[in-house]
């Protein structure tokens, strides 16, 4: 089926080959499969900055609306050196499946400028965020498409960015973008959601196959916001937290981490070992024999490198696309369960839909039912996903992800009468 897509410079390469790894356990016609294997729309265009010296430089940016189909855009827009094209497109395909697993009514859609923030100082990352809303802004909207924090963006840049959409518009309209400041129609609970919606999915896959949170050994790679919420969660639902790590060290310590300790002692997000604790490097961690093996940083860690050596028989996805593809196939080979990231980091996308919803209804939530509401539907997802699986027989969550996420984005395409 997939040799039959025709060659095209729109495909993405990526998102392709991921198809194809679904094409092969069930049927979809490759008209539907072309609704699929390309984005939507792709906007390629340059941001201009006055920077601090005085100059206009010109920073090269994308947005990919991927899928409109379910509903508008939604999807992350990062300010990193490496952001290409060819990363914005899969980034925004995964953002399509996420949103259709989850049933949220979003598409998917992603967005970058090719820039190290790093380098820039206060006054010019205001000037780009500014800048970038001004150049997008034609092509998003409410009911089109909605932006929101991703790699180095944060909530005082989607600040910057729904104040300029205000001047433009000529009125606030804060739907326009999520993971906003509270003070500007932000959700409580955003912070924590993608972690508290993990913690969801592992508690209730764990209890399906007869185990529990508590006692459970768990391995976290990556202490930023995804992986220090998911360890003080899972540590006071009663699990031993035995390894973490960030960029610099891994630490170790039999016993389980007083979490809520390595917290306090954590300077400005870095872990820190006063408690003593052995070091130990990231890929010893990757390798640990855990019961949960939760990657939480950056993508590929799980690569041709340690994959063989992996001891877990449990991986929660919480960093996007932790695993390469040819190390999934070891995985599955080797009977090691995947969580996939587009089931167990949805509820980040799930509570910035409780946010556009609560600033179209101007009623906004207590944290308690943001945490119920977060809860019942990650709950749902996540036995959709393993109702299914048991139905066929087999159990590759990961694959039987995405097929529920193609049938429902092609259910979609098929009631707009885009499809024969
Ligand atoms: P973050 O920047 O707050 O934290 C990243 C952590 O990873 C830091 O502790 C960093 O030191 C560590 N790290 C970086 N490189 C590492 C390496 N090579 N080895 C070990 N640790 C390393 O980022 P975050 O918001 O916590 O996001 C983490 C992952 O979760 C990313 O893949 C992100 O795309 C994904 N994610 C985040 C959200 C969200 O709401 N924040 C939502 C969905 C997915």
């Amino acid at each position: 089926m997939i040799d039959q897509i025709h060659e095209d410079k729109n495909v993405c390469i990526d998102c392709q080959t991921r198809l194809g790894n679904i094409l092969q356990t069930d049927n979809f016609t490759s008209e539907e499969i072309h609704l699929l294997d390309k984005p939507k729309r792709m906007i390629i265009f340059t941001v201009p900055v006055k920077m601090d010296s005085g100059e206009v430089k010109t920073f090269n940016a994308y947005r990919v609306q991927y899928s409109d189909a379910r509903g508008p855009g939604k999807g992350g827009v990062r300010f990193h050196p490496e952001v290409e094209e060819e990363e914005v497109k899969n980034l925004a395909f995964l953002m399509a499946l996420k949103c259709a697993l989850v049933d949220v009514p979003f598409g998917g859609a992603k967005g970058g400028v090719e820039v190290d923030p790093k380098k820039l100082s206060k006054g010019e990352l205001e000037r780009l965020s500014r800048s970038f809303m001004r150049e997008i802004h034609p092509f998003i909207g409410e009911q089109v498409d909605i932006p929101a924090p991703d790699v180095n963006t944060n909530a005082e840049v989607m600040g910057w960015m729904v104040d300029e959409y205000a001047k433009i518009q000529g009125k606030f309209v804060p739907g326009i973008i999520t993971g906003k400041p509270l003070s500007l129609g932000g959700s409580k609970g955003r912070t924590e959601a993608t972690a508290l919606g993990g913690a969801y999915v592992l508690r209730t896959y764990l209890e399906r196959t007869g185990k529990t949170v508590e006692g459970s050994t768990v391995a976290i790679q990556g202490f930023g916001n995804v992986g220090a919420h998911i360890a003080r969660i899972l540590h006071e639902w009663g699990a031993k937290i035995v390894a973490v790590s960030d960029s610099k060290q891994a630490l170790y310590n039999e016993e389980g981490f007083d979490i809520p300790a390595l917290l306090a002692a954590a300077d400005s997000g870095r872990l820190s070992n006063d408690t003593g604790a052995e070091v130990i490097s990231n890929d010893e961690l990757i390798t640990l024999e855990v019961d949960v093996l939760i990657p939480a940083a950056i993508s590929h860690q799980i690569n041709k490198h340690n994959v063989n050596d992996i001891k877990t028989k449990l991986i929660l996805e919480m960093a996007n696309d932790p695993v390469t593809t040819a190390s999934d196939a070891i995985l599955e080979e080797k009977q090691i369960t995947v969580i996939p990231d587009i089931l167990a980091n949805a509820g980040g996308v799930m509570v910035s839909y409780f946010e556009w919803v609560q600033n179209s209804s101007n009623d906004y939530w207590t944290v308690e039912k943001v945490y119920s509401e977060l809860e019942t539907r990650m709950v749902a997802a996540v036995n959709s996903v393993m109702d299914d699986c048991e139905a066929e027989g087999y159990c590759n969550l990961r694959k039987q992800s995405y097929l529920l996420s193609v049938k429902r984005i092609i259910e979609a395409e098929r009631a707009r009468g885009r499809l024969s």
